[in-house]
């Protein structure tokens, strides 16, 4: 079998059968990326040199029958996570000339079991981005469709893996940003608790929101990923410290008797019809599987945009100040004084968005707004937690589209913030209320992917993860393949 048409699990398996070497396997997704770079710009860079060495490591611990299901298996990087001694642009210009000193923890344990790095995928500038069009590298491509988006903010991660560029990848999610490129490239996204996976060495967004997960081709294989990251890290004060299951192990999970709460707010104006219509044939397929489908309403949840678009610039707002142009990342030429500093530096090395959200942010925690704004998102944000609270008093977990419609083209709606603000509709409530999340796709409308979205309370990983696999046992959404790519 050609080790990109393997999930990651399986490449595993060969791996230490002796199918092939981590080497073989190594060199196989390098040439791939070569070829296809042009194309998508799924990378910002490319570690072959790193990952040949990480993958002949990998086989010398595989020859002395060391090593875990995920030796030897390449993994990419989003940019956002620090690398040690390579560089870590968060898609800014900002950062373009910064090479991290260390690894973030993400980054560590993978490396720790065994994964080969194959480089740092491109993403929205600092993760602010719903369709990967704000990067200083410029746009990534949807391998289903090179005029559409891939979704954003993780969309290079998202096009790698979907053009089996890479077998699985990182990625984070503060407002959708693996869940919505998951679904617009037909993957497996999953986001995890608040607090589950640390966030040491990823560059913060907003602190509140911002977790790390998986972008993967099949639930096993968020599984496993998500096991290899998940944990306690003392360099992370929001990590929880609880141990971490076998989700591999609890993939098996039967499905009958699983309470499923379908969101109304999620069916109703804006949903494109065949992506509705895709979704509805996937809760068919659960109640075929003996689950029991329960209408719920959370009647705040339509105020989960406005109230991101709050509470995220502010927090934004607060972690970006630390780019002054002294300590580190890009500084402009001669200031004359320490403002022309800061006034230069800030405004060479940012782009657009980000600073629209800078200012968004600044705005609301202002002497005079913050009451009227940033005060009265929180307390929203808290109506929004109380109605999770409730569905999941009468539900085990609930159920709807990640997405409004599929991928959309390239520049429909860069001109217009609010238009791509809708995009994560779905999505935000997960982030603001800190729980888990899954997207798995569920069928192509007019050849692109669309994808099912489960959300659970709070370190219900296993469910969610047991549900996407039972699914995936009956269907094959997840092993199609983006024609150009097979
Ligand atoms: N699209 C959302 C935003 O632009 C979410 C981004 C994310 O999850 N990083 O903020």
């Amino acid at each position: 079998m050609n080790p990109h048409h393997a999930t990651a699990a399986e490449l595993g398996r060969g791996l230490k059968s002796r199918q092939y070497s981590s080497v073989e396997v190594a060199r196989w997704f390098l040439d791939r990326i070569h070829e296809t770079h042009g194309a998508l710009n799924a990378f910002v860079t490319v570690t072959a040199e790193r990952a040949l060495a990480d993958a002949r490591r990998a086989d010398a611990m595989i020859a002395r029958g060391e090593g875990g299901p995920l030796t030897g298996v390449p993994v990419a990087h989003k940019d956002i996570f620090c690398t040690d001694g390579i560089l870590t642009s968060c898609g800014s210009r900002m950062l373009a000339n910064f090479i991290a000193p260390y690894d973030a923890t993400v980054v560590e344990r993978l490396t720790a079991a065994g994964m080969v790095l194959l480089g740092k995928t491109n993403m929205d500038e600092f993760a602010m981005g719903s369709s990967n069009e704000t990067s200083h590298y410029g746009p990534v491509r949807n391998p289903w469709d090179g005029s559409k988006v891939p979704g954003g903010s993780s969309g290079g991660s998202a096009a790698a893996v979907a053009a089996r560029l890479a077998p699985v990848a990182t990625g984070t999610d503060t407002g959708g940003s693996i869940r919505q490129p998951a679904a617009l490239t037909g993957l497996t996204g999953l986001k995890p608790t608040y607090g589950r996976v640390s966030r040491y060495g990823m560059v913060a967004f907003a602190s509140s929101l911002d977790q790390a997960g998986v972008l993967a081709q099949s639930a096993e294989d968020a599984a496993l990923v998500l096991g290899a990251m998940a944990g306690f890290d003392p360099r992370d004060s929001t990590s929880v410290d609880a141990p971490v299951p076998d989700y591999a192990a609890a993939l098996g999970r039967p499905v009958k008797g699983l309470r499923i709460g379908i969101i109304r707010e999620f069916f109703g104006e804006g949903l494109d019809a065949g992506t509705g219509a895709a979704v509805h044939a996937a809760l068919d397929g659960f109640r075929a599987m003996g689950a029991e489908l329960v209408d719920v309403s959370l009647p705040n949840l339509p105020l989960s945009v406005p109230t991101y678009y709050v509470v995220a610039p502010a927090e934004c707002s607060s972690n970006l100040s630390r780019y002054d142009g002294v300590r580190f990342g890009h500084r402009c030429r001669d200031p004359r004084d320490l403002m022309d500093l800061y006034r230069r530096t800030r405004g060479e090395g940012f782009g657009a968005e980000v600073k629209r959200r800078i200012m968004t942010g600044t705005y609301v925690l202002s002497a005079g707004y913050y009451d009227a704004y940033y005060l009265k998102a929180q307390k929203v944000r808290s109506l929004i937690n109380d109605d999770f609270r409730r569905a999941f008093s009468q539900v085990d977990v609930l159920m709807g589209p990640t997405t409004p419609t599929p991928a959309f083209d390239l520049g429909a709606k860069t001109g217009d913030p609010i238009t791509m603000y809708l995009n994560d509709i779905y999505t935000i409530g997960a982030n603001l209320a800190g729980l888990p999340a899954i997207s798995a796709p569920c069928g192509l409308v007019d050849g692109l992917p669309v994808g099912l979205q489960i959300i659970g309370p709070h370190f219900s990983e296993e469910r969610l993860l047991g549900a996407a696999h039972a699914w995936q046992r009956d269907t094959d959404w997840h092993r199609r393949l983006p024609p150009l790519y097979a």
